[in-house]
């Protein structure tokens, strides 16, 4: 069975990756480069247990033990840190300490090691590549011009190429609406985030901070700061909804964005002041009507499946997303309830 996966995302990625350690015959199609998007810059914070109690608590759950396994395989390559976890503020009440700005309390502890961890989105989904690459998989570059039925199967136009599968895969993220001009599909709604790349001399120690600000004070109503064990810190913060350009790489920060992230990032951990480079970013979470994934067939059109929608949780989810989807495609029983992240669900065409 020829499969073809479009978008070379970490939800792509892993598909590719775990068809291809099946044994599939798997091409890859971005239209960049992989981790051009939000899987190379995102956060790459892992929780076991912040989703239990959702329709996704298994994706999540099964993803965060998936990760540890990944890493194992992976040594540093994927940047896999364990990590302590905890909600700071700025009230009277809770912990002060002395790396903590003026101000800013530990109000509470929302995660041990054993139950968050970070890793590299970016190289973990290169990695992912290299390793579906080295199992048979084929990746391509190229803009796709149409997705139409041919017999049993599917036919892609890309510029100068057309590809023939028996299965097709859609893990283009915020990208996904660009498909509905072929085939008519579920709303995948974009939501743009800010974040801040900072490169320090030393790694910071192993603590993610989840912080509440006064907007009115810091221009900013909460942060998410990401210490790597590389000496890079992520800092994420500044959502609003969005619509994705044509070309992924076309995707920038809002006017004064990083500006107001800088100055509140300083504010709650002074380390970051002693950074040699700053980078700012900005990308886009792919989010489903109701919230949930969407993964598996799409009704009525046989061999055309979807893998998307993972919003905040993408990193997280995608081994467990690719683990699963390749059990769907391939006929074998999948280790995960699909139902779920149906496609065909009422929720997800709302
Ligand atoms: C600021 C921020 C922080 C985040 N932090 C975390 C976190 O800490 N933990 C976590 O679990 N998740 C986090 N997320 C969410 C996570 O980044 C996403 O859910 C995940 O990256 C989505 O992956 P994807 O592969 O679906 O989409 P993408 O990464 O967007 O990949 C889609 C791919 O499709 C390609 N493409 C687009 N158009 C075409 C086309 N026509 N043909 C072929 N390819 C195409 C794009 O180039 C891109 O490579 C964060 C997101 C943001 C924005």
């Amino acid at each position: 069975m020829k499969i073809l996966v479009l978008g070379a995302g970490v939800i792509g990625a892993a598909t590719a990756f775990f068809l291809a350690r099946k044994g599939a015959e798997v091409a890859l199609v971005e239209r960049t480069a992989p981790a051009c998007a939000a899987s190379g810059k995102a956060g790459g914070f892992l929780a076991l247990d912040w989703c239990d109690g959702l329709p996704r608590a298994s994706l999540s759950r099964r993803g965060f033990a998936l990760h540890g396994e990944l890493a194992r395989e992976a040594g540093d390559a994927v940047g896999f840190r364990p990590v302590e976890t905890f909600l700071v503020a700025t009230r009277s009440a809770g912990e002060a300490t002395p790396w903590l700005g003026s101000g800013f309390r530990l109000l509470d502890r929302l995660g041990e090691p054993t139950t968050t961890a970070l890793v590299d989105p970016a190289r973990l989904t290169r990695w992912l590549v290299e390793r579906a690459v080295a199992a048979g998989a084929r990746l391509s570059i190229g803009t796709p011009e149409g997705l139409e039925p041919d017999g049993q199967g599917w036919r892609l136009r890309l510029a100068g190429a057309t590809l023939r599968a028996d299965t097709v895969v859609l893990a283009l993220g915020p990208w996904t609406n660009l498909a509905r001009c072929w085939i008519e599909l579920p709303p995948v709604f974009a939501l743009l985030g800010h974040s801040l790349r900072f490169e320090l001399a030393e790694p910071l120690p192993p603590r993610v901070l989840f912080v509440r600000l006064d907007p009115a004070r810091h221009g900013v109503g909460e942060l998410e700061i990401y210490p790597r064990a590389d000496g890079s810190v992520v800092v994420a913060g500044l959502s609003r909804p969005a619509r994705p350009p044509a070309d992924p790489t076309a995707v920038g920060p809002d006017p004064g964005a990083a500006e107001r992230l800088l100055a509140a990032a300083r504010a709650v951990l002074p380390a970051l002041s002693r950074a040699r480079r700053v980078e700012p970013r900005a990308c886009l979470r792919p989010v489903s009507a109701d919230g949930t994934p969407l993964l598996g067939p799409l009704p009525g059109r046989p061999g055309l499946w979807l893998a998307t929608g993972h919003g905040p949780w993408g990193i997280l989810e995608a081994p467990a997303t690719g683990e699963l989807l390749a059990d769907l495609v391939l006929g074998t029983t999948p280790r995960l309830d699909p139902r779920p992240f149906d496609p065909a669900r009422p929720g997800a065409w709302n």
